[in-house]
């Protein structure tokens, strides 16, 4: 039975699964942080709001975004994980249940590119289905 044929079962969870890998954690033009999401990492590492933004982040436009290191990794993985797991950004937190993916579900085969852990064996319906109840339950 396909991952369609029965569009009441809870098994659309299953078209992601985090490997562990850190991939998502290298490169991608870096990781934007929210005003929340300031606060909260600058009070993890002891540091206050604008040194966070100084010594971490880097512009975007007008929006800071965690800086990478000369590996091309984002500054806070360390030792093969991330050390700021319990505050990690919104970003981090959401992914791969993104509103891009609700825009146009080749976005989800697009980031699967660079994540292991995301399945692209689905349907469209599938992804779009599994996604948007994921970010519903984020927002809850
Ligand atoms: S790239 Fe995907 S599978 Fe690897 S750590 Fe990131 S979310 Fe998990
Ligand atoms: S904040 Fe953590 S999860 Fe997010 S990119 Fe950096 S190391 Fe990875």
């Amino acid at each position: 039975m396909s991952l369609d044929d029965n569009r009441n079962d809870n098994r659309c969870e299953i078209i992601f699964e985090c490997l562990q890998c850190g991939e998502c954690c290298n490169g991608f033009g870096g990781t934007y942080v929210t005003p929340a999401d300031v606060s909260a990492i600058a009070a993890y590492i002891g540091a206050d709001p604008a040194t966070f933004v100084r010594d971490y982040c880097r512009m975007s436009g007008s929006r800071p975004v965690i800086a990478q290191g000369p590996d091309g990794y984002c500054l806070f993985f360390r030792d093969g994980r991330c050390s700021i797991h319990p505050v990690k950004p919104r970003m981090c937190r959401a992914w791969p249940y993104i509103e891009s993916v609700l825009k146009d579900p080749a976005n989800w085969r697009m980031m699967a590119g660079s994540c292991p852990g995301m399945r692209t064996d689905v349907t469209d319906a599938c992804i779009l289905r599994c996604v948007r109840k994921q970010i519903d339950a984020q927002g809850s």
